[in-house]
């Protein structure tokens, strides 16, 4: 006889009994040993400013939240429209630029269709392809992690459904040239490029849109913005892919809180966007303070984060050495990254404690 157990795993689809997930970054809440306040988060590029002022007024000011949001978006994506220049009917906001990617997923695949992944990448690109059934097709970056153009290309299947592309690229900060996007573009697959750290390095592909048909460019309120917490981000899309992203996506995806917060956020914008000019300084000089070392072989970064190889001791156990001391930063064992840690850029006095942390526990790394 089987276990209760057993019995309620035959009804789950077999590839999910096998998928192991995504790994998260670690949560406050689950550290004891170092008092809330003073825990430097530097693992997941949140923003070190948090939101603009007016958001938390705004959210605390708000009555109705007993009424459903507006499903259609109107008003959201006026706003976006706006603040890209892209028009709206380009544009399908969601609980974050994760779920859009989802929904296009969702929408391009059949079971077993391939999208190709430029490893090392961000792993939600891997992670949702498998959830929604897809096969990933694995193109390794260049020595410099930059994208493999003839490569991709000679990977394209007539089951090729997508080309993922982070640009700059996560974890390893660099950029892409819009050159080699247009590359893309012209093999005529749709080719999605993720923006997340946009407003930290500058180029755009989103111009284009309204030119390629086969363009998506996915956005985020979540880094540049603060908004992590409350999950917004947005596609900038061909009309007929957003058409139908409309009609598949959950009607009420968008929760208010989100809508008013980036309401307010855009209307704040010089004042964020100032933050974003904080940021930036702070990433170039914590660069040179990390070279300065010795000991790490870093990355220049276009994005709100560095990442760095450990020339001697090891990434995972420096990383649970500044957790000790209340600093979270991420480390990564996959192929190309191996020995690597990521740091978000922080705030001065951030980068002050971390630096003198990494001094201190330099006598304790091993080849
Ligand atoms: C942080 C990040 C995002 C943001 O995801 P949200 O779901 O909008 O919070 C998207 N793409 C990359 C590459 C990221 O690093």
């Amino acid at each position: 006889m089987p276990g209760p157990e057993e019995n309620i795993k035959r009804f789950i689809r077999p590839d999910l009994l096998e998928l192991g997930g995504y790994a998260t970054h670690t949560s406050p809440d689950t550290m004891r040993e170092v008092p809330p306040e003073k825990i430097i988060k530097i693992d997941a590029n949140e923003n070190p400013y948090g939101v603009s002022p007016g958001v938390r007024q705004a959210l605390g000011a708000y009555k109705d939240w007993n009424i459903y949001p507006d499903a259609s978006q109107t008003k959201l994506k006026a706003l976006l429209e706006e603040y890209t220049g892209v028009a709206a009917e380009n544009i399908v906001a969601a609980n974050g630029s994760g779920e859009v990617l989802d929904e296009i997923l969702r929408l391009l695949l059949d079971p077993g269709d391939e999208v190709i992944n430029c490893v090392p990448t961000f792993d939600m690109y891997r992670f949702r392809t498998l959830v929604n059934r897809g096969k990933v097709t694995m193109v390794p970056r260049k020595a410099d992690f930059g994208v493999d153009i003839p490569a991709i290309k000679g990977a394209l299947t007539p089951r090729t459904k997508l080309i993922i592309l982070a640009n700059p690229n996560n974890p390893t900060g660099n950029a892409t040239l819009p050159g080699e996007i247009t590359d893309l573009l012209n093999t005529g697959i749709p080719a999605l490029v993720d923006e997340a750290y946009h407003e930290f390095g500058g180029e755009t592909v989103a111009p284009l849109v309204s030119k390629y048909p086969n363009l998506m460019v996915l956005r985020t309120f979540s880094k540049w913005a603060g908004l992590a917490g409350l999950r917004i981000g947005y596609g900038l899309l061909p009309a007929e892919i957003a058409r139908y992203l409309m009609l598949i996506k959950l009607p009420y995806n968008v929760n208010l809180a989100a809508q008013l917060a980036v309401q307010q956020s855009l209307s704040e914008k010089d004042y964020l966007l100032e933050n974003v000019r904080a940021i930036i300084r702070e990433r170039d000089s914590m660069f040179a303070e990390l070279q300065t070392l010795g000991w790490l072989e870093v990355l220049p970064s276009q994005a709100n984060f560095i990442f760095a190889f450990l020339q001697k001791g090891n990434a995972r156990e420096l990383c649970l050495e500044l957790q000790k001391k209340g600093i979270l930063v991420r480390y990564f064992n996959q192929p190309r990254l191996q020995n690597g840690v990521r740091f978000s850029v922080g705030r001065p006095d951030q980068t002050k404690v971390l630096i003198a942390a990494l001094n201190e526990l330099e006598g304790s790394l091993h080849d």
